[in-house]
């Protein structure tokens, strides 16, 4: 039986594992916190994310390792590397926990993305606003998720607050997009170079964080994105999960950041794809053949932010499904999520505003 290692052992690593039990797999987590939620379901290192020697334990124990969340220490990386297959490489990992070095990609690949400047000073501040003009948004490069280390900038007068509110780490400022919507790839490539791209996933978010994702089969940006997303798998020489997260205006579709995993925008592919993500990811990184991703009906997906509701109300709406990662209740949190299917978008969206 193959074990795959995952540092971290939040939900994202919960859902792997459930996922990879039928396919006769083991795991095992590393994560600092003694409640990982997904620790119930294999063996649990805890220890910290720089702490060599944690890694090589996860090494020793594990066939091919993964990751759950891109802030992966590069040292780690390294030295996991050193001693155990870890997929996505490198590369992909360093890329994708820096939004500069991720922007740059892009801009390399010919994938439009929002107008944007490197802030390592005040002065540069003051000269990339001049550029972006306002509002734009200030971001830590690494470390952000959620809406965490942002702060929009309506006028020179927020330049200062912001800069001494974030300013001890690298930062990058972007203009606004003022986009139609935002809607996200999840794209697989094998380690054989196959490749399989999920439905467009269309995403409602507020303060920053994820609250509903749609799966949009036959969408009109589909190829587009599709292709954006092919040539970053190949440039990479990518392997597993690739999330790009998209904005919309009019026609044209503009990257706005990637995730080297499994996403939180993929999880309706539990019961609205022919296989997961997550089973899709495992197969992958394992040089097993890749599962057809073609969709299931329609579905869309509600986070459960801070608590999940009442199991016996939501079960009772026909085609939904529910989630819970087992997680202590706290507000702002992501502790479960739930899952609608139907035949039909009237019929969709009906049992959503139900669930909503
Ligand atoms: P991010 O952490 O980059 O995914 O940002 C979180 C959310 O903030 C995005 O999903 C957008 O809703 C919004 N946002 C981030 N960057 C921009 C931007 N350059 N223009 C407009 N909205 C943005």
């Amino acid at each position: 039986m193959s074990c795959i290692g995952i540092v971290g052992g939040g939900q994202l690593a919960r859902m792997l594992a459930l996922s990879g039990t039928p396919l006769g797999l083991g795991f095992i987590f590393l994560d600092p916190a003694s409640d990982a939620c997904a620790a119930s379901l294999g063996a649990h290192v805890q220890g910290a994310y720089d702490d060599r020697r944690q890694f090589r334990r996860l090494a020793k124990h594990a066939d091919v390792v993964t990751y759950e969340f891109e802030n992966v220490p590069e040292a780690a990386m390294e030295c996991l590397s050193r001693e155990v297959p870890v997929y996505p490489n490198a590369a992909a990992l360093a890329t994708a926990r820096d939004r500069l070095r991720e922007k740059q990609l892009f801009t390399e690949l010919a994938i439009p993305t929002a107008p944007h400047a490197e802030v390592n000073s005040l002065d540069d501040l003051e000269r990339a606003a001049a550029r972006t003009g306002f509002p734009a948004i200030l971001k830590t490069r690494t470390l952000g998720y959620d809406g965490k280390g942002q702060k929009t900038l309506h006028g020179p007068g927020d330049l200062g607050p912001a800069w001494s509110e974030l300013g001890r780490v690298p930062l990058i400022l972007e203009g606004m997009v003022r986009f139609d919507r935002e809607v996200s790839c999840i794209a697989v490539r094998a380690r054989n170079g196959e490749t399989a791209f999920y439905p467009l996933a269309e995403n409602l978010h507020r303060e920053g964080m994820l609250r509903v994702s749609w799966s949009r089969p036959g969408d009109a940006m589909t190829l587009q994105m599709q292709g954006y997303a092919r040539r970053v798998l190949e440039r990479l020489d990518y392997v597993g999960v690739l999330t790009i997260e998209f904005f919309q205006a009019g026609d044209v579709l503009m990257a706005n950041e990637m995730a080297p995993r499994v996403h939180n925008s993929g999880h309706w592919t539990i019961e609205g794809a022919q296989t997961s993500q997550f089973e899709n990811h495992l197969r992958a990184i394992l040089g097993l053949p890749l599962g057809a991703t073609e969709p299931v009906g329609h579905a869309a997906m509600v986070n459960c932010i801070g608590q999940t509701p009442d199991p016996a109300a939501v079960l009772g709406i026909p085609g939904a499904h529910l989630h819970r990662y087992g997680k202590a209740f706290r507000a702002g949190r992501k502790v479960g999520h739930v899952t609608v299917r139907a035949d039909n978008r009237t019929d969709l969206e009906a049992r959503l505003n139900r669930v909503l």
